[in-house]
């Protein structure tokens, strides 16, 4: 097989460069996918710089992949070559624990194999993301992109998309409930738009004044400044669902206080500090509930494919060159995308000559 042609971190100092590898030859159920774009996570810059103290470098990001496929291995039957699709963040788990065997191969109990920074279940080898030419993956973990979205836009949905879409199906969010998310960046942004696509009451709760009009535009019916205790009083005990998107460590109180009885607030943001305990009476007199999420099993992301084809759903997104991405990451940091950077693969082939 060819030469993989890569972007990697060397070491946590590191900027991501060029880095080319030699891929597994294709087993029988592979698909080998070229790639065409590949968004950029905040777990990205995360494992790059090992900020959760566990990468294996060198480090290959990028699990929100779009491409079509170039080959398959001798028993591999669901794709064709020239197929759209798409891969998120696994590429393999246990497949018999409780989890895998209820489809939530997120929640594999062994442990899901990560599409980057994760350890190849055969032979151990670390697996490489989505910054790349060319992916190769076990066809169980590849999805079908539908082919009236633009594949860029697609990209994050195989991440941010599913993220936010896995709660919101959960939860039940649609006609005649009341759903707020919270925070307006890669995650809040595909949150806001597909529970507005679910048919549900959308508000979107921001600390930025200069998000209101995009809240709109994205499909939120209302835009609470969520630092103004007024605007917050004026919603509260109403909401069924709220999803929390953010990633920095903030008070809860205020959220709980806006749920119904029963009602449910949903964590997907990663916050590097925990949280501080919120107040329990808060969450005892109504029957409230905090919860957590995790991205969703293969099925839900598929059937979240399907759901943003039918809705022509896709992210807003600046489109990057693969060399701009040290400086992406930086604006990153700095909140400065709207919302979600998408590398566009075929510079990195035009910059290896392949
Ligand atoms: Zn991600
Ligand atoms: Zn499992």
């Amino acid at each position: 097989m060819k030469i993989t042609h890569a972007y990697a971190a060397q070491d946590a100092a590191s900027p991501l460069a060029p880095f080319d590898y030699q891929p597994r030859a294709l087993r029988h159920h592979d698909v080998e996918i070229e790639i065409l774009y590949c968004g950029v996570c905040h777990s990205d810059l995360h494992q790059a710089r090992n900020e959760w103290k566990n990468t294996l470098f060198p480090v290959v990001p990028g699990h929100e992949i779009v491409g079509r496929v170039l080959a398959v291995g001798d028993h591999a039957s669901k794709y064709r070559v020239g197929d759209l699709v798409g891969v998120g963040c696994m590429v393999d788990s246990c497949r018999t624990c409780p989890s895998c065997d209820e489809g939530l191969e997120q929640y594999c109990e062994n442990g899901f194999t990560g599409t980057y920074n994760g350890e190849d279940r055969e032979t151990g080898a670390i697996t490489y993301g989505g910054y790349a030419t060319n992916v190769v993956v076990h066809e169980d973990f590849v999805l079908k992109v539908p082919e009236n979205l633009d594949p860029a836009g697609a990209a994050p949905l195989l991440c941010a998309g599913i993220t936010t879409y896995s709660p919101l199906s959960h939860w039940g969010a649609g006609p005649g409930k009341k759903v707020g998310i919270v925070g307006l960046g890669g995650l809040g942004h595909m949150g806001v738009k597909i529970a507005h696509a679910m048919g549900a009451e959308v508000v979107l709760f921001t600390t930025s004044e200069s998000k209101i009009a995009d809240g709109k535009r994205l499909g939120a019916d209302q835009v609470v400044i969520s630092k103004d205790a007024e605007q917050m009083a004026a919603q509260a005990n109403s909401f069924d669902l709220i999803v929390n998107t953010v990633a920095a460590q903030h008070d809860l109180n205020p959220f709980i206080t806006l749920l119904k009885r029963e009602g449910t607030l949903v964590l997907v943001g990663a916050p590097e500090h925990d949280h501080p305990s919120p107040q329990v009476f808060n969450l005892i007199f109504k029957r409230r509930a905090i919860a957590g999420s995790l991205i969703g099993g293969i099925q839900e992301t598929q059937e979240m494919l399907d759901f943003c084809g039918k809705h022509n759903l896709v992210s807003d997104i600046e489109l990057i060159n693969m060399n701009q991405i040290n400086d992406a990451y930086e604006r990153m940091l700095k909140s400065d995308v709207k919302y979600r950077f998408v590398i566009d693969i075929d510079s990195l082939r035009q910059e290896a000559g392949a």
